[in-house]
């Protein structure tokens, strides 16, 4: 079959590979219709998470028809159509009793487990097509994927939703939910958004969803921001000069009531501490770049929360934590529960309360992925999500 193969920093490739079978009765093996490009998948295409081998397959926001289901499949079989949740996770370990399957115990193998564990304390859920340290197993920019524990992760989509339509609840659309979900938004709140990528659009939707009454939207990117304006945020651009008095003055002098950091790592900082950044991120003494984690926390509101959604990987310096503190805010953070999203944000999809959809920019064909890769890397042709096509 065909697959989306990294072989280094910025180097994606189509080969062609083996078609992947079922190796344990829970698996299912799911032929892909459609699949995206996450954001996140650039900070492997830029090399920047450890744990990647040439040759592993890419990609982890996809959907698809069951072509063969293990023995021991009983919620899904051949024939169904559905969305893979992009998190791998077994349904039946103390953490995902708790509905916390991001903290799954049991699908990372001992290798990765260790040295997760050694980084982090714990080791979660594996991710498709996300690095050996998040398990290493095969994604779903190819023709077939391998979907262990199918039950758990495999949702089946009804025939008057569109792929368009629910590709997104894999990944980015739950994400955006559960960062606007983490404000605990009460009617007339103003949340700030940083940064205005999927995630960032559907922390917008969701949290207008959720009750918001003023949401500011703060990114560098034209497209972006127009596509923020439409759905009614109020728009902050980061290169008219700092945003910090801007989102006062937007808030009274009083800060936003809750701030979303949908950057995360790599954040492009100005100022002083962006170039600190850049130089103690080049010299490898820093891994993430947080400059919108810092302006979050600077000028969320006191009291206030600030919720983390963008992905860091590893140590941050100059983290205000005095303001923090001193402010007393809450801040949440952490990988999406994607399995408690999925079923409920589908049946609002299918109520015609959203339509996912809106954020495609770009509608491609598999073997044209590679190139779009550096197309969305760049921010190039206003591109802000990338869908292809099987
Ligand atoms: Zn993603
Ligand atoms: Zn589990």
């Amino acid at each position: 079959m065909k697959a989306v193969v990294w072989n280094g920093k910025r180097d994606m490739r189509i080969e062609n590979v083996p078609d992947p079978s079922i190796v344990n009765p829970h698996d299912a093996i799911v032929k892909v219709t459609s699949t995206a490009i996450c954001g996140s998948d650039l900070h492997l295409y830029n090399g920047l998470i450890p744990g990647m081998k040439p040759g592993d397959i890419m990609g982890h926001e996809f959907m698809g028809e069951i072509v063969a289901a293990g023995q021991a499949c009983e919620q899904v079989k051949t024939g169904d159509r559905v969305i893979v949740i992009c998190s791998i996770s077994c349904g039946r370990c103390w953490f995902c009793k708790q509905d916390l399957f991001s903290a799954c115990d049991n699908t990372t193998p001992a290798s990765a487990g260790a040295a997760l564990e050694l980084a982090y304390g714990h080791a979660g859920a594996s991710l498709f097509g996300y690095s050996h340290l998040y398990g290493g197993y095969s994604g779903g920019q190819a023709e077939y994927v391998r979907v262990p524990f199918a039950d758990v992760g495999c949702v089946p989509v009804p025939a008057h939703v569109s792929d368009e339509q629910a590709l997104f609840l894999t990944d980015v659309f739950p994400t955006g939910y559960m960062a606007a979900e983490n404000c605990n938004i009460t009617l007339g709140d103003t949340i700030c958004v940083f940064g205005a990528g999927p995630v960032g659009q559907f922390a917008i939707k969701s949290a207008f969803m959720l009750g918001a009454e003023k949401v500011i939207s703060v990114d560098a990117v034209s497209e972006r921001l127009s596509l923020a304006a439409e759905q009614g945020a109020i728009v902050v651009d980061e290169r008219h000069g700092d945003v910090i008095p801007r989102i006062d003055d937007l808030t009274g002098g009083r800060g936003p009531d809750a701030v979303i950091d949908a950057v995360g790592m790599e954040a492009h900082g100005t100022g002083v501490l962006g170039v600190y950044d850049r130089v103690k991120h080049a010299a490898r003494l820093e891994t993430d770049r947080p400059t919108a984690l810092r302006n979050a926390i600077m000028v969320c509101r006191k009291g206030g929360t600030v919720s983390i959604p963008g992905v860091y990987g590893g140590l941050i310096d100059k983290f205000p934590m005095g303001a923090a503190f001193g402010k007393g805010l809450r801040l949440t953070m952490g990988q999406t529960h994607f399995h408690r999203y999925a079923r409920p944000l589908l049946a609002r999809v299918e109520a015609g309360e959203i339509d996912p959809s809106f954020i495609i920019t770009h509608r491609v064909k598999l073997d044209d992925l590679p190139a779009a890769y550096a197309t969305f890397n760049d921010k190039a042709d206003g591109c802000i999500k990338v869908v292809a096509t099987l």
